[in-house]
């Protein structure tokens, strides 16, 4: 079945009960067990709640995993991924990782006994002399934020599979319509399900996939004992979102190649960033491993000053913080997703002042156009 059959026709998204086309959502903490010793399906919502069932079971069936689990955020998720690691356990993660998971790493996690080397992902031989008799996981992001840099999915897998790792993948910026991590060898797939699966920007909340059943019991356990559930509203949500994700993936992805190859052409612009550029480091990797280049990108000014006045004029794009909603968001990763770093982090990194980061939304591209000229041209 095709992906875009299967976000509609998946068995999880029909209510067994009625036939209703939509999941209902059970508002429900607790379930009635009709004999006193006899087990039931459904006992208490922290544990198992239908409805966000249903939206763990078809984010399993997208990424082509065996089980799925919903939490309150795309960070609640990663946080129940690390509680998989244990105390002396070592983990590699990318220099330019997503900054919330950065910051949980350094000043949470590090201090339940866990350490991590932070590297550059792209290049399997700093990986490789990364690892240490204690390295338990190796976690990935491709494209990276905001530089949209492409680690080889599969590389990073021969190495975990060498040195018996777990394999990471956080897939918020492609989702399953564009890139299937699990399919490449991956343990486990992450989502920041605020993002392009929601849809919307309307919900926050956090996915994650296992490959197999051991690794599924033991998620299940930290999802029951940590607690940080999705809740039966919000799971709904998600849902809805996700039938749509193929058509908004498809449009804003067509705004975006269009948007940066204008873009590119421009003389206020140094520099563009997006796998679907030719010329852009990695794009004949990406597509060796995902089915399109996405709909997020970067752009640097010529004039480092510029940006500002760019975003105050800019009049369809919100200047806001997230991304993969329906409408097209601006933000400025130096004082936004990026600003818990040091300035000596981001320098490091590349993510100067003058870098900007466009999520594509799925409105007009004639309008697009001409919001984005008009804003350049001042
Ligand atoms: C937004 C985001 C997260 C965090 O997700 P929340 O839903 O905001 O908690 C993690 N990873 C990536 C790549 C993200 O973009």
């Amino acid at each position: 079945m095709d992906m875009l059959t299967k976000l509609i026709h998946n068995p999880a998204l029909m209510d067994k009960y009625t036939g209703a086309s939509s999941i209902p959502v059970y508002h429900s903490s607790t379930y009635h067990q009709d004999l006193a010793d006899t087990p039931v399906r459904w006992t208490y919502s922290r544990i198992g709640n239908p409805t966000r069932q249903a939206l763990e079971d078809t984010i399993a069936e997208l990424e082509e995993g065996v089980r799925g689990f919903a939490f309150a955020s795309g960070m609640a998720a990663i946080a129940a991924v690390f509680t998989l690691l244990g105390q002396g356990d070592h983990i590699i993660l990318p220099y330019d990782l997503y900054g919330g998971t950065y910051h949980l790493m350094t000043t949470m996690v590090e201090r339940f006994g866990l350490s991590a080397s932070f590297v550059d992902m792209t290049n399997l031989t700093a990986v490789e002399n990364a690892l240490t008799p204690r390295t338990r996981a190796l976690y990935i992001e491709t494209p990276s934020n905001p530089l949209m840099k492409i680690t080889d999915i599969r590389g990073i897998v021969h190495i975990a599979q060498h040195h018996r790792l777990l394999t990471i993948a956080d897939n918020t910026f492609m989702s399953p319509y564009l890139q299937r991590p699990l399919t490449l060898g991956c343990d486990i797939v992450i989502h920041s399900a605020t993002k392009f699966l929601g849809g919307h920007s309307d919900v926050v909340a956090g996915l994650v996939v296992v490959k197999d059943n051991q690794l599924g019991d033991r998620l299940a356990q930290i999802q029951k004992d940590w607690g940080g559930i999705l809740g039966p509203e919000d799971s709904w949500l998600v849902i809805r979102g996700i039938k749509t994700l193929g058509v908004r993936m498809d449009r804003a992805q067509q705004n975006a190649q269009y948007l940066t190859r204008w873009l590119k052409s421009q003389p206020q612009i140094a520099h563009v960033y997006y796998p679907g550029l030719p010329g852009h480091d990695g794009t004949a990797l990406h597509h060796s491993q995902a089915l399109g280049p996405g709909c997020v990108f970067s752009l640097r000014f010529q004039d480092p000053n510029y940006w500002k006045a760019f975003v105050n004029r800019l009049h369809y794009a919100l200047y806001a913080v997230s991304l993969g909603g329906v409408e097209t968001i601006v933000s400025h990763p130096a004082t936004m997703s990026h600003a818990s770093l040091t300035e000596e982090e981001r320098r490091q990194q590349g993510i100067t002042d003058d870098l900007l980061r466009v999520s594509m939304g799925i409105e007009s591209l004639n309008d697009l156009l001409a919001d984005f000229q008009q804003a350049l041209e001042g």
